[in-house]
């Protein structure tokens, strides 16, 4: 019997040392570090006892490579393809995260069923009776769907080798382990080993891993930011349990843009693909109603309609309260202050509410002017007109700045039949003859005067 070995890792961003700290020097965490057993066998491979036949790659020279190469696989799931860029990349490994109870496993088991390839669903979670229900109130079809409730590596690879999957979905990583190392599931050690030994498996064979990763409270990945600097692409799915919307956003993409979104709805019977955002995230109501106004935003390639809701009312305690969901609270004291300063609204004593709707929350500058629309327009307690949006930037000293592809917002808005648009004067529009009205405004006094006169 060798001797048992023993190492110590970050819980926080994974780095070892050879013996325990209190702080950790590379993420400069306290108190993170702890022991894990580590004991690695010699020969380590995904396939069970056979022959090691590694073919081991090749120089090319640039003009030999095929350009053309990165073949995609189709995942029936247009939000998920967007979010890819274009689909599964053959080989590669990808990570899902998000928080426990989101609807991860939902998502790739409706992915899974979907799909017109041989793919295997390994869940360490859930057992297969409990799979199959929940598949059952999916889709009824899924012919192509292996399930397998496993949790050591070496026997899933066993299976891999028998059913010869064209795509493996695990659920989760946190459940998996491997004989060659001693940790217990879900510790970083036994995280980084199985993900290598999967990586070593996609790259091997062309088959594609989906790992499904459960992210912490502080919301990073469980354990390892070393998880995310070894798969190809991190995606992270996110949303409120109380919102019915959840988002799918990349981190890290190897083989495309990561400023791509995908949207999805929560139903009973799973989540169904919301492919024009626009209509959800518009509150339809029969009058209008003082505080909203609605921002021509881009996420990624797609534009996107979103209302802002803004409540200003006299504060009653001695601080006013100011507070947002979906819109960055440092930048909401900024617009106030430019409102006050060189607007002359005085709103120093007020509590002001901020909300973005459809739990989402957006980076876009350009949602900066439908801010400042929705606040006046609480604080005047006067509707904003019909078929109005709005796409502007605000500066410090109350100009309304340029935003880009501007052409493509106010084509979206005009697509979606508003009336009028408001953007910079600065903006250069290439459009012509469009039936949308584009006013042009360069301070936010501008923009006010225009709306309430
Ligand atoms: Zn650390």
């Amino acid at each position: 019997m060798s001797k048992v070995k023993t190492s110590f890792f970050c819980q926080n961003c994974g780095a070892q040392y050879a013996r325990w700290q209190g702080q950790c020097n590379s993420c400069k965490e306290w108190n993170t570090i702890v022991e894990e057993i580590i004991q690695k066998s010699e020969k380590q491979s995904w396939k069970p006892e056979t022959t090691t036949t590694t073919k081991a790659s090749k120089p090319l020279k640039i003009n030999e490579i095929d350009s053309a190469q990165e073949i995609r696989m189709d995942s029936f799931d247009g939000e998920l393809n967007r979010v890819l860029g274009g689909g599964i990349v053959p080989g590669s490994l990808i990570l899902l995260g998000g928080e426990p109870g989101i609807g991860k496993s939902t998502l790739l088991l409706q992915i899974s069923l979907k799909l017109p390839y041989k793919t295997l669903y390994v869940s360490g979670e859930e057992s297969q009776k409990q799979i199959k229900m929940r598949a059952e109130r999916i889709t009824p079809n899924g012919d192509n769907c292996y399930i397998l409730t496993e949790t050591k590596t070496q026997n899933i690879f066993k299976q891999i080798q028998e059913i010869e999957p064209d795509v493996v979905i695990i659920d989760s990583i946190q459940t998996l382990h491997t004989d060659y190392i001693e940790a217990s599931p879900g510790s970083i050690s036994q995280i980084r080993e199985c993900t290598a030994e999967l990586i070593k498996f996609a790259k091997e064979t062309n088959v594609p891993v989906i790992l499904i990763g459960h992210i912490t409270k502080d919301g990073t990945i469980a354990g390892p930011k070393i998880l995310e600097h070894m798969v190809d692409t991190v995606l992270q799915f996110e949303g409120d349990r109380n919102h019915v919307y959840r988002i799918l956003r990349s981190l890290k993409n190897r083989f495309g843009s990561t400023a791509e979104l995908g949207i999805y709805e929560m139903l009973g019977s799973g989540l169904r693909e919301v492919s024009n955002p626009s209509e959800i995230l518009i509150s339809h109501k029969e009058e209008a109603l003082s505080g909203t106004a609605i921002a021509s935003t881009l996420e990624g390639m797609r534009p996107l309609m979103i209302e802002i809701q803004a409540l200003v009312s006299t504060a009653v305690y001695g601080t006013p309260q100011r507070s947002t969901t979906g819109y960055n609270a440092k930048r909401l004291n900024m617009i106030l202050a430019v409102l006050e300063k060189r607007a002359g609204f005085r709103l120093g004593t007020k509590d002001v509410f901020l909300n973005v709707t459809g739990g989402i929350s957006v980076d876009d500058p350009a949602i900066d002017l439908a801010v400042v629309a929705a606040i006046l327009s609480s604080n005047e307690d006067i509707p904003i007109g019909e078929g109005f949006c709005f796409a502007g930037e605000v500066g410090l000293s109350g100009e309304i700045r340029p935003v880009n592809r501007v052409d493509q917002r106010i084509q979206e808005a005009e697509k979606l039949g508003f009336t009028t648009i408001f953007v910079s004067k600065y903006n250069k529009i290439a459009l012509k003859n469009t039936f949308i009205k584009i006013r042009l405004v360069s301070k936010i006094e501008d923009v006010a005067s225009e709306l309430f006169g």
